[in-house]
């Protein structure tokens, strides 16, 4: 039988995880092909965790060929072809943005040397925990032989959500839906651009003509569904953001659809005027494992002002870090 695929997740004891692992162990990023999981906790939730891997023995996935767990990154990422990291420290009470940074930057400059001592050479980096984009930076950062193409920060949540918007409001079907991009953070800042995505084939922001609906409603709707989410179930996003988190790493490993392209936040090699070295939302397609930002896109004046304001919050977030010595 193949030699299983060994992905790490991060956090397995938290609310994504809960979502996450099940479906990884079902098989829906590997097509059902073997997978083995290397789950990493904090010390104290590493009972929770046990918990969690009880269920996964009683379901007994066909395509689940192992799992690990603890708390030491150095022997959790040992060897993995595909490292999740979800578990972050999110925002507690009175705690500032500066602590925010520093406790994550904490979590994710372990990782990166962790990812950095003994990964596998074909490793690749998913950051799901935020704040995200600024977490893949740091970790990458801290890693100097993992090449910077292998991390990236999740923004395929908020394209799907991008996509359920418009699939809603033009009546037609998500898989009518493509080109779809978020440019930029994740964060409210973020930028889900309706000009470049299509309906049917044909060009999405033509097909709503209601440029109102589009500043109004749609963007702020994508950007702010996780807070909307939060206040309908009175908990977070977790089994959309796992499923997402899927997405985006089946597509890594396995190649995007043809002509079409999805949304992921990588290093900027300086496209589409966004500074060298951010971990920034592009349009990409990927293939075998690599990704390219889709070149030569237009980028009207509206857009312009809306992905200069989310790059200039990555900038600020970047400079922030910079100044905590993280990176
Ligand atoms: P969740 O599993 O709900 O979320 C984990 C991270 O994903 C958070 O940073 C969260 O950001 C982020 N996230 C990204 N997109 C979404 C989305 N759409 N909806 C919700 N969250 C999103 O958090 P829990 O607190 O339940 O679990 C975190 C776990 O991580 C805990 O078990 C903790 O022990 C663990 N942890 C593990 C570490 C490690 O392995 N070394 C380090 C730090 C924590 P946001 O905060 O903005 O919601």
């Amino acid at each position: 039988s193949p030699t299983p695929l060994k992905v790490a997740v991060t956090g397995a004891a938290g609310q994504i995880g809960y979502s996450l692992l099940f479906r990884l162990a079902s098989g829906a990023l590997t097509g059902g092909a073997p997978i083995e999981l290397r789950l990493l906790e904090i010390t104290p939730a590493l009972k929770a965790l046990e918990g969690v891997v009880m269920e996964l023995d009683d379901c007994a996935f066909p395509s689940l060929a192992g799992v690990e767990i603890g708390d030491d990154p150095e022997k959790i990422f040992d060897g993995v072809n595909l490292a999740l990291l979800v578990g972050a420290r999110p925002r507690g009470p009175g705690m500032e943005r500066g602590d925010l940074l520093s406790a994550n930057g904490a979590i994710f400059t372990a990782q990166g040397k962790a990812l950095n001592k003994v990964a596998a050479d074909d490793v690749r980096i998913g950051v799901t925990g935020n704040p995200a984009n600024t977490n893949a930076l740091i970790a990458a950062s801290n890693a100097p032989d993992i090449p910077k193409e292998r991390f990236s920060a999740l923004t395929r949540l908020d394209h799907n959500r991008a996509i359920s918007q418009l699939a809603a409001k033009t009546g037609a079907a998500v898989t009518d839906i493509t080109h779809m991009t978020i440019w930029g953070n994740h964060s409210a800042t973020q930028y889900p651009d309706l000009f470049h995505a299509q309906v049917g084939g044909r060009n999405a922001a033509e097909v709503v003509n209601d440029q109102e609906w589009v500043e109004s409603y749609f963007i702020p709707t994508v950007a702010k569904r996780g807070a909307a989410i939060i206040e309908a179930r009175g908990s977070s996003s977790a089994a959309s953001a796992a499923s997402a988190t899927i997405d985006a790493a089946r597509d890594w490993l396995y190649g995007s659809a043809e002509n079409d392209w999805v949304s992921m936040a990588v290093v900027s090699d300086g496209s589409y005027g966004v500074p060298e070295g951010l971990v920034s939302s592009f349009p990409v397609t990927t293939k075998d494992g690599d990704w390219s930002i889709v070149q030569g896109l237009e980028i009207d004046e509206f857009s312009r002002g809306r992905i200069d304001a989310s790059v200039a919050e990555l900038e600020d977030e970047r400079n922030a870090v910079q100044e905590l010595g993280l990176i």
